[in-house]
């Protein structure tokens, strides 16, 4: 007989990497410090800035965050992020995405020097986990393999197929999963015959961003279902890519929206400004 459904606690995860963390950090003398710039108005970023604020005095991590107007020029923006680059008490900068419409984001995050990057998103850092050593893994990414692992999911031969090649998500997703052995397979919006290629995922992670992409159909019995995406239903509610209620009792594992993958991201924020702090090359381990 099969194993029963397991819905993937990724708040507890969460709970439970935050409180290792923690440990270490109270051990550090000089706790780590991390530059959240935001620009503009945006209620969504404002909010997502709030809560890695919140997480970082939790933890002990010093937070300084910059609020530049909407109208800031991108001399303005990248003059912040050169002075933030050279200060002693600052070890990972984030400028929270997206930046308004008349800004240049890669332009900008070009002026935050690699080694304090701590979302993974520097050309240099994508490059070395194209290597299989990267420095900082981009934080949602990283997350999921940090929720595979918790769970003990074996990843070596198996195939996984993700949906969505995004810079952010579904390209780094794709590299980890390489580097830990699987056979991948990365499907977005010109792919052909997509849900014949979903059906044969051991695991299939969704990062598309429209709400219930991911129907029975395309899922194959006893798969890994992982949700990254983070959309609004009919009613407002927050929900992912994967119609849950429909999908869950033919998954091994799958992930719930909310309480899955979204405690991880700003999780693994904190562990990257950790890693930065004591200058740590950031494996997943
Ligand atoms: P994105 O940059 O918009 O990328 C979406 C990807 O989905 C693209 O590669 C796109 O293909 C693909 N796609 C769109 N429609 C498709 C279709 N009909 N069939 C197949 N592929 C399709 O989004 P993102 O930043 O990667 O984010 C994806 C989702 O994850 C969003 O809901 C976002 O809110 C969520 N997210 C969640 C977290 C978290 O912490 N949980 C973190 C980051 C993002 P093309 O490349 O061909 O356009």
């Amino acid at each position: 007989m099969s194993e029963p459904m397991k819905i993937i606690d990724g708040k507890a995860i969460a709970a439970e990497l935050r409180a290792e963390l923690k440990e270490k950090i109270d051990l550090l003398e000089r706790k780590p410090g991390l530059a959240v710039v935001i620009v503009g108005e945006d209620p969504a970023s404002k909010i997502y800035v709030r809560n890695k604020v919140k997480a970082c005095a939790e933890l002990g991590i010093r937070s300084y965050t910059y609020e530049l107007s909407e109208t800031s020029t991108q001399e303005e923006v990248e003059a912040l992020l050169d002075k933030l680059g050279t200060q002693e008490e600052v070890d990972g900068i984030l400028l929270q995405l997206p930046l308004p419409r008349h800004l240049n984001a890669e332009a900008a995050c070009a002026h935050i020097p690699v080694e304090k990057d701590v979302d993974g998103f520097s050309a240099y850092n994508l490059g070395l986990l194209m290597r299989n050593r990267a420095e900082i893994v981009a934080c949602t990414p990283l997350g999921v393999m940090k929720l595979l692992q918790r769970e003990g999911i074996c990843l070596e031969g198996k195939h996984a197929v993700i949906l969505g090649r995004s810079e952010t998500v579904g390209k780094p997703m794709a590299m980890l999963l390489l580097n830990a052995n699987a056979t991948v397979t990365v499907c977005h919006s010109r792919t052909k015959d997509l849900k014949a290629i979903c059906r044969e995922a051991d695991i299939l992670v969704s990062a598309v961003g429209i709400a219930k992409f991911v129907t029975r159909d395309m899922v194959k019995e006893g798969a890994v279902v992982v949700d990254v995406g983070m959309n609004r239903d009919e009613n407002g509610k927050l929900c992912g890519d994967v119609d849950f209620e429909n999908v869950k009792d033919i998954t091994s594992h799958i992930t719930p929206v909310p309480g899955g993958v979204g405690p991880m991201t700003i999780t693994m924020l904190t562990y990257n400004t950790y890693l930065r702090a004591i200058d740590k090359r950031g494996r997943v381990e």
